[in-house]
Order: C-alpha cells, then structure tokens, then sequence
C-alpha cells in the first residue's frame, strides 16, 4: 500500500512558484523549451554515466517524447534518461531553494519577456511547468535503481508537494501538466510542433510526437543534430544567434561568435560566443564557466577552467574533441596533451575575435568592454604567453577623453604620445572620480600630457601584469616618486623649480623635522599647479594606492 507524504517548499521557491503562476503569462511558452532541456540534460548524464557503469547501457535509443491529451487536458514530457532516485527529487526539485532561485527572484525586472528568459539562466527551469499548470507529477525512476524505487512527486504549485513510491517499467521521468483553465490551446499537435522547432530544434537527441491519428507513425519534430557539426556555408547568422540563445539561456544575442574544425595532429571542432550581458555570477567564487566540452558529439562536462583560462570566462559555447577518450575526466583533462592544444588554440582564437570586433566594430567593443572588460584584464597578468595581445585589448578612462567611458587603447595613448615624451602615465586611484580630480593630474594636465586613470581593483594587476612596459614604452605612476617630464621639461621650469626649492628651505626644514618618522622627505615639486601640496609615494617603493589595495586583500 503506498504512503504519500507531504513536503513543505522553503519560503523562497514558494514565491517563485507563486511568480510563475502569475506574472511570466506572456511568455509562457518556454515552459517546453525548459523541460524539454532537462530532458536533455538527463540523457546527457546518463550517457556520461555508462561510461563507468557499463552495466547501465541497452539497446534502446535515447529520446525525449512530447504528447497531449486533450480530454484529460494534460501535456506530458518524457525522457529515458538518467531519473532520479528519492534523495535526487527532494534535492533538486523539492524543499530547498537554490542559489540561483533568491538571485533570480531579486533580478526580475518587471517585463514579463525579460524575466521569463531569465529562468533557465538561474537553474530555475523545471518550476516553469506552473506557468501553464496548476498540478505537476514527475514519475522518475533512476538508472540502475529497481523497478519498485521509482518515486511520484506531485505539486499545486502552492506551498506543498507530495512524494509517493512508485513502480515504474523504464528508468527516466516524465512530467505530466495539468493545464490552468484557458490554457487549452496548447492541446494541439501544430501549436506543440511549433514551439519546439522553435525553441529545441538545436536539441541534438531527436524529440518525438505521438502520432496524430490511430494506426499513423511517431515524428521527430526537431532537426535532432548538433549545431557544430554541420558546415559552416549550411549555417546562418540566425542558425548562430539561435543556438547561442539556447545554450547560453540568453535572450539577447551574441556579440560575436566563432565556429571553426581543426585538422591535423588534434581533431577538434570549437563553437564560441562572446555574449552581449554579463550572467549573474560573472563575479562569484564558483562562477559558472560556459564551455561544454564534448568528445565525438557526445556531452562530457562543463568547463571548470581546464578548457578555457578564467579571464575568458565569459565565452560561451562547445568544444568537441576527437582525440579524447570517452571516459575523460577532469583529472585527464588536466595533465593531456590534446587538451594543453585545444586550449592554446581556443585562447588564441577568441583573442583575435575581439581584436577584429575592436578594429572593425568599435561600438560592439565598447560594449563587450563595458561587461567584460575587468574579467579580460586579469589575463595580463594571468597569461603570460598573449600578454602583448590582451594588453593591445585594454580600454581606459583618460585625461584625454572628454567622458569617463573607458576608451582609449594603449596604442591610441602611444601614438599621442608628446614629443620627448618617453613614458605611458597612469594614475591608480579607489574610484575613477577620485582619479580623475587627483591633484597628481595638476602638472600633466598644464603640460598637456596625457594620463590613464585607473579606478578600477583589477587595474593594479594590469600594471603590475604589463611588468611595466608595453611595447618597448615604461609605464610610469603620475602619483609616485619626482615626476619625470624626461624632455618635456623646459629650462625656464627647471631654474623655477630650483629658485622655488632655495627660497622655501627654511620651510621644508620645519616640515621635515615635525614630521620626522613619519615622512621620508618634504620635497618643493613642479608636480602641482593649484594644490598647496600633496603626499607621493617613494620611487623606491609601491605605489601608494596599489599598496592600500594589497593591504586591503590581505597581501603583504
Ligand atoms: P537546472 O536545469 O538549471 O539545474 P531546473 O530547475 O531546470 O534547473 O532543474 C532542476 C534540477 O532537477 C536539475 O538540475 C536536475 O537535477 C533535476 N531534473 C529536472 N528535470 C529532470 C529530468 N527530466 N531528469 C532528471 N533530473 C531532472
Ligand atoms: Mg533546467
């Protein structure tokens, strides 16, 4: 006799569901979209899995099935995936909030279209099924578990869901929704199809529909190939866009993407996006990589930085290998010789996807680097091998600029640079504001020398990273040391300089003595024009805002 039991949802999923169910109506159709993609995802893992319990594998071919019932009023998806066992279903998709689900339910916007495509971006996807059901029951059986283990979770979307033992034929789940009242245009074989080859027709396992009249055959609705395999001349810019969306849960488009198959020593097929937004988590400890590596077509695991360097983070898309065995794990990733090539080659290709975005679609750039700008400098100091490339990548804010937008390249600096000007100046400060009205600015702003103000925490790594030097130019703190104009001083200022220093002696005795222990030197400077005076640090040593900084992080 099965008992049922009653499980509470933590206050957070409650208002999830309670949102879904309420305000994300006007797009309700991507509730297929994302159980169909945990569909997937099942399948995915479960073909993952074999690789080390072979006793898990058949015969019988992998899919996912979509069917309707219009007098019961029920949509049903299935899977023959890898299920879940109790434990599974009450982790994943029971009592406890995600992290993503407080993250999403504080980024929602309002526009039901934005929010709506946000769902599959914070892990929050099977919940949709409430947006068109009042009552959800997954049936889900887990690979290798008996036929008695399976398990019944059903919900009303409300506080509560039930959990009941099941005895189930096939391992995987199915989800059966119960449609709201008024939702019953979607009890239709064309509406169905349509959603799908709309939303899923990237899926590469084939998603089938029951036959429409008895006596008649089952139908593959989507195209049920991988998108990467096929060539590139097949292909449009919207087959791209699409496939970007669906794989980087976004719902706006790339700013650029890459598809290229490699041949010769390594086998190897990569398609890379650069988004247009930046996720949720682009700042997090743990956060989300988006490559997927794959090994002749089949899924094998999400980059965790083996694949791509973690200042490309941001990139988004599939690496297939023919030269890894099936069963590769991180630990093989790590130490394997294909994986050190395809990486180099990765790296270096989406370098170069930006330098041609920066040279020939300076306004895309300016947004890729307004929401990937910070990430990308951290591979100045990280990767030493394409230094010089990421460093000719770098935008800053600058004297020169009339706003603040971070627009000007190292070269563009270079090329500007005065006559007898020797030198690339930079200013670190705490905020750019801060930078940009430093009284260290008084003296080259006169000059009309012009200056990189870097307000930003990972800035101190550019500097630091670019060892001092790009392209043969030394990188020189306005905030630090005697300011040296190099050629750029006239003998006019010197003699000035020299008089204004014998005629304040008596002065800068006093101050050196009240201050002494406190101040290496009290110094007549050439360095302000308005300001009385200000604090520098010694050439000897750090920088003085790099060094608040490093004290901050707790470096020494
Ligand atoms: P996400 O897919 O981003 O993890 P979802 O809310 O869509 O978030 O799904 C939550 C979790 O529920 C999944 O990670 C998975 O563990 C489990 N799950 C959902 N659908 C299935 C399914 N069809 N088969 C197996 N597990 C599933
Ligand atoms: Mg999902």
């Amino acid at each position: 006799e099965a008992t049922e039991e009653t499980f509470s949802f933590q206050t957070e999923v409650a208002q999830l569901l309670h949102l879904m169910a309420h305000s994300l109506y006007s797009n309700k159709e991507i509730f297929l979209r994302e159980l169909i993609s945990n569909a997937s995802d099942a399948i995915d893992r479960l073909r993952f899995e074999r690789f080390s319990r072979p006793e898990l594998a058949d015969d019988e071919p992998l899919r996912i099935h979509v069917a309707f019932d219009p007098e019961a009023r029920t949509i049903t998806i299935s899977d023959n995936g890898i299920g879940m066992s109790r434990q599974e279903v009450i982790a994943n998709i029971g009592t406890i909030a995600k992290s993503g689900t407080t993250e999403f339910l504080k980024s929602l916007s309002g526009d039901q279209r934005k929010d709506a495509a946000l769902i599959g971006q914070f892990g929050v996807g099977f919940y949709s099924a409430f947006v068109v059901a009042d009552k959800v029951v997954l049936t889900t059986r887990r690979a290798g578990a008996a036929a008695g283990d399976a398990v019944r979770w059903s919900s009303e979307g409300k506080g509560e869901y039930t959990l009941e033992a099941v005895e189930l034929e096939q391992r995987g789940t199915s989800i059966v929704l119960h449609l709201r009242e008024g939702e019953e245009e979607l009890l239709n074989s064309y509406r169905l199809r349509s959603i799908i080859q709309r939303y899923s027709d990237h899926i590469s396992l084939p998603i089938v529909m029951a036959p429409e009249e008895e006596g008649g055959e089952e139908t593959t609705v989507n195209r049920a190939s991988a998108l990467w395999t096929r060539s590139k001349s097949e292909l449009t810019e919207q087959d791209y866009h699409d496939y970007y969306r669906h794989i980087g849960h976004d719902f706006t488009d790339p700013l650029a993407y890459l598809h290229a198959k490699v041949e010769g020593r390594y086998e190897y097929t990569l398609l890379l996006f650069i988004p247009s937004r930046a996720p949720y988590d682009l700042w997090a400890q743990q956060s989300r990589h988006g490559v997927k590596l794959h090994v002749q077509r089949v899924f094998i695991l999400e980059d965790t930085g083996q694949l791509l360097p973690a200042y490309l983070r941001f990139v988004r898309g599939v690496i297939d290998s023919s030269d890894l065995p099936l069963n590769v794990s991180r630990e093989i990733l790590q130490s394997s010789r294909a994986v050190d090539h395809i990486r180099s080659s990765a790296v270096k290709k989406v370098l170069k996807l930006l330098r041609d975005m920066a040279d020939n679609e300076p306004e895309k750039y300016a947004t890729f680097w307004k929401q990937f700008g910070a990430v990308l400098k951290e591979g100045v100091a990280d990767d030493y091998s394409n230094r010089e490339e990421i460093a000719e990548l770098l935008r800053f804010s600058s004297t020169h600029s009339a706003t603040q937008e971070p627009d000007v390249s190292l070269n563009a600096y270079v090329e500007r640079m005065k006559e007898g000007q020797e030198k690339i100046y930079y200013l670190l400060a705490p905020t750019l504001s801060a930078a940009s009205s430093s009284p260290h600015l008084e003296a080259f702003r006169k000059k009309g020398i012009e200056v990189l103000l870097l307000g930003e925490a990972v800035d101190n790594w550019v500097v630091t990273g670019l060892l001092q030097e790009f392209k043969g130019k030394a990188l020189q703190s306005v905030a630090q040391g005697v300011p040296d104009f190099g050629d750029l001083e006239d003998e006019a200022e010197k003699q000035e300089t020299e008089k204004a220093a014998a005629d304040l002696a008596p002065l800068l005795t006093r101050l050196k003595e009240s201050l002494d222990g406190k101040a290496y030197d009290v110094r007549v400077t050439n360095r302000l024009t308005t300001s009385p005076a200000c604090i520098v640090a010694n050439e000897a040593d750090t920088d003085l805002n790099l060094a608040q900084r490093l004290r901050g992080s707790g470096l020494p």
